[in-house]
């Protein structure tokens, strides 16, 4: 079947509402309808599924469309079936999420003939049952999206994808098209090779994404960056990855009571919470959402403004489909990403337990990783050249590399003698070998293969094997080196690469960046602030205190109330000069705090800063959560929703102790809460009063242990710890 351009655009306005194709649209529908099978990769957002739906409706029987995503498939059948007002039989899917009668209806209309597109989940199209249904019907094409799951070098490798081709040919032949948004050329090889298309014809678009921002960044204090870019960027929408649902629960809390509206998501919450998480992340109740890879496959969020990687990602490929949900309209989007080489060295330990050929194949994906992050090249030409694209300019303006670039060497002798040592080698070896011979180190490698007897052993040994690593890496890049696509990883060198041996010419090179090694804290917890530490000015300090006690006497309160002390030395330390910074920088001040009292303070640290010509530090305080637990968040929500603290306490495993531990933590943040529901329903209201009045008029700090000292003889504990909290967040915070 063939159609004329004119009848496309036609069906694709009355199909889709569309007034053009998009990309390469056109072109791959028109292949497939003349019936060849065709390889489409397009990046995240290019448009893949109109490239199957279309010809679906417009040619004789029913496509097959395998997919992996569950909730995906629902997604697209019911927008095909919007789009086709009355006729709900023309999309359906068959995966283990129907019951009985649901797939009977599917099977109905599949054999009066009136569905046109089918989305199977793979493991489905495997059952026996579903192949004889497939046999009896007229199958137009098969699409198989996401094909990179076919590929152990893909992010996502699925076994059933690779009985794909088998199950084709025991329903019926039909053109087959796969598409994907990563593929390296390693996994292109391997998707051709196993859906056994090596003659399809491949419709690729470029992987570039001009808006997108990418750095990469030492991981010193990942949580104050963060929490510095995330107020730097008020109000901008953001989605931050990390490894461990532990550290998903920390950071999102962390991020809470510093006062950014953040939630976590991770396969670990039930299936409500994450629903209503993601949604609260759609409809931007919530600036941040703290996520493990699990979440963002299937979200279209157009102005998504950063995605920070807190932990470094375990490939190009999954870090390449993560930062391509910023910016997808196009606009800003910036992508950071935190290494340390205690990073890799945990992803490899991690490693540890799986079979070896998954290992062997997951250190060499996180070395590619590695590289990536340690190189000052161009961050743009590193990610195309990964997906085998160049990309031509030297400095694409828009990443950490091209905007603050490292001073460059020539590199003509360094490549030279990197590509005689390929050449002269007659096996080929893995890049860090190649590396280690020219350094001259002994390992059982070397010595198994007597390398230590080569001419070029140790030639390069007045450069370490970092400096090597890198020459070799960018041989890759210019093409006079490549890798094995079949021994991954095996390199050898280029007709480019020989020629230029034989007559070579200045090429500048860069050295790679050196990073720290990471804490040795598996917690990364963050630094709490130098409270009471050196750097106070103590000349500030009084008047603060002299200013505090006279808004005390105005107030009728006492001076600890108005501000405590180690918020007046945060003060004289990094010097706020709005309510705002005051918020931001003290602890133990919240926001109402800060507007309550601050105006006066704000005023003279500004004089102050004026008269004595001080330069303040470009800092910030961050407000570490006291316990560990990673309950807080839910403590808050679960106050502001009023319910009963026991309730609270067992939700979360912990006793009545426990919990207002946690919420004296929360507290002393400068976070206010209301417990006023369950402190009318608990306490005698006499005795709320002469509690309060204590606090009002006795107490000397908000120290617990002063209160209990002096009210323990007449009042049970956990009267004056809930009176106590009400008093601090009614009158102090
Ligand atoms: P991919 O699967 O490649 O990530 P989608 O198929 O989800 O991309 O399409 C991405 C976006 O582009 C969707 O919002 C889709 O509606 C839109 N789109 C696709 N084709 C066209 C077109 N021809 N004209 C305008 N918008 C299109
Ligand atoms: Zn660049």
């Amino acid at each position: 079947m063939t159609a004329d351009s004119a009848t496309l655009h036609k069906k694709i306005k009355t199909f889709f509402g569309y007034d053009t194709f998009k990309g390469d649209q056109e072109q791959i529908i028109n292949h497939l309808l003349s019936g060849g099978d065709s390889f489409v990769l397009m990046p995240t957002g290019g448009g893949k599924s109109l490239c199957y739906q279309l010809p679906a409706l417009l040619m004789e029987g029913t496509a097959i469309v395998i997919s992996p995503l569950i909730a995906l498939m629902k997604n697209q059948v019911d927008a095909i079936r919007g789009f086709q007002e009355g006729e709900s039989g023309i999309a359906h899917f068959l995966n283990s999420s129907l019951n009985r009668q649901q797939a009977a209806e599917v099977r109905e209309d599949l054999l009066r003939g009136i569905t046109k597109l089918l989305y199977v989940a793979p493991e489905s199209l495997t059952k026996e049952e579903n192949i004889a249904l497939l046999k009896e019907i007229k199958i137009s094409f098969y699409a198989v999206d996401e094909a990179h799951c076919i590929s152990e070098w893909g992010h996502d490798f699925r076994p059933e994808y690779r009985r794909i081709r088998s199950i084709i040919e025991e329903i019926q032949p039909a053109p087959v098209m796969a598409l994907t948004a990563t593929a390296t050329p390693k996994v292109q090889s391997d998707i051709l090779k196993n859906l056994r298309i090596q003659d399809a014809r491949v419709f690729k678009s470029s992987f570039n994404r001009p808006n997108l921002y990418y750095e990469v960044r030492d991981k010193n204090e990942p949580e104050k960056d963060i929490i510095r870019h995330i107020r730097q960027n008020p109000g901008k929408s953001g989605i931050i990855y990390c490894l461990s649902r532990k550290k998903v629960e920390e950071l999102a809390q962390l991020l809470c009571i510093n006062g950014i509206r953040a939630l976590p998501y991770h396969a670990g919450l039930d299936a409500k919470t994450r629903a209503e998480n993601q949604d609260k992340f759609l409809s931007e109740e919530i600036d941040v959402i703290v996520a493990t890879i699990a979440f963002g496959m299937g979200i279209d969020k157009p102005d998504v403004r950063f995605v920070i990687h807190y932990d470094i990602p375990k490939s190009i490929e999954g870090y390449y489909q993560e930062t391509g949900r910023a910016g997808r309209d196009g606009k800003e989007g910036t992508c950071i990403t935190f290494y340390s080489y205690k990073d890799i060295r945990k992803l490899e330990k991690f490693m540890q337990g799986k079979p070896v050929s998954e290992q062997e194949i997951g250190k060499q994906l996180l070395a590619e990783t590695a590289a990536y992050a340690e190189s000052s090249q161009c961050r743009r030409k590193l990610l195309l050249n990964y997906f085998g694209e160049d990309y031509p300019a030297d400095n694409c303006c828009n990443c950490d590399n091209c905007l603050h670039p490292k001073p460059r060497f020539n590199g003509k002798e360094a490549l030279c003698l990197v590509i005689e040592l390929v050449d002269t080698l007659r096996e080929h070896f893995k890049l860090e070998h190649l590396a280690n011979i020219l350094t001259g180190a002994t390992n059982s490698t070397i010595k198994t293969y007597k390398h230590d007897t080569l001419e070029l052993y140790g030639a390069g040994k007045d450069h370490d094997l970092r400096y090597w690593m890198a020459v070799i890496h960018q041989g890759l890049i210019l093409h006079l080196l490549e890798k094995d696509i079949d021994n991954y990883g095996l390199i050898s060198a280029t007709d480019k690469g020989l020629e230029f041996l034989l007559e070579p010419y200045d090429i500048m090179l860069v050295e790679d960046r050196t990073f720290s090694e990471g804490s040795d804290d598996d917690d990364d917890e963050p630094v709490a602030s130098p409270a009471g530490g050196g750097g106070a000015d103590d000349v500030l300090l009084k008047m603060l205190k002299d200013l505090r006690r006279d808004v005390a006497k105005k107030k009728n309160l006492q001076p600890w109330m108005v501000f405590s002390d180690p918020a007046l030395e945060d003060m004289t330390i990094l010097y706020p000069l709005s309510i705002k910074e005051l918020s931001e920088k003290c602890q133990g001040v919240g926001e109402g705090k800060a507007r309550k009292f601050g105006q006066p303070f704000v005023e003279l640290i500004g004089r102050y800063v004026e008269e004595n010509g001080i330069e303040r530090p470009d800092d910030f305080i961050v407000k570490s959560v006291a316990a560990k637990s990673g309950n807080k968040v839910y403590i808050i929500q679960s106050i502001d929703r009023k319910l009963p603290l026991d309730a609270v306490a067992s939700a979360k495993d912990l006793d009545m102790d426990g919990l207002l531990t946690e919420i004296e933590a929360i507290v002393a943040t400068g976070t206010r809460i209301n417990l006023d529901y369950y402190i009318e329903e608990k306490l005698d209201p006499d005795v709320v009063e002469e509690i309060y009045n204590w606090f009002r008029e006795e107490a000397e700090s908000d120290s617990l242990e002063e209160a209990r000292k002096a009210l323990s003889d007449d009042y049970e504990d956990i009267e004056i710890r809930l009176v106590r909290l009400k008093f601090l967040s009614e009158v102090v915070n």
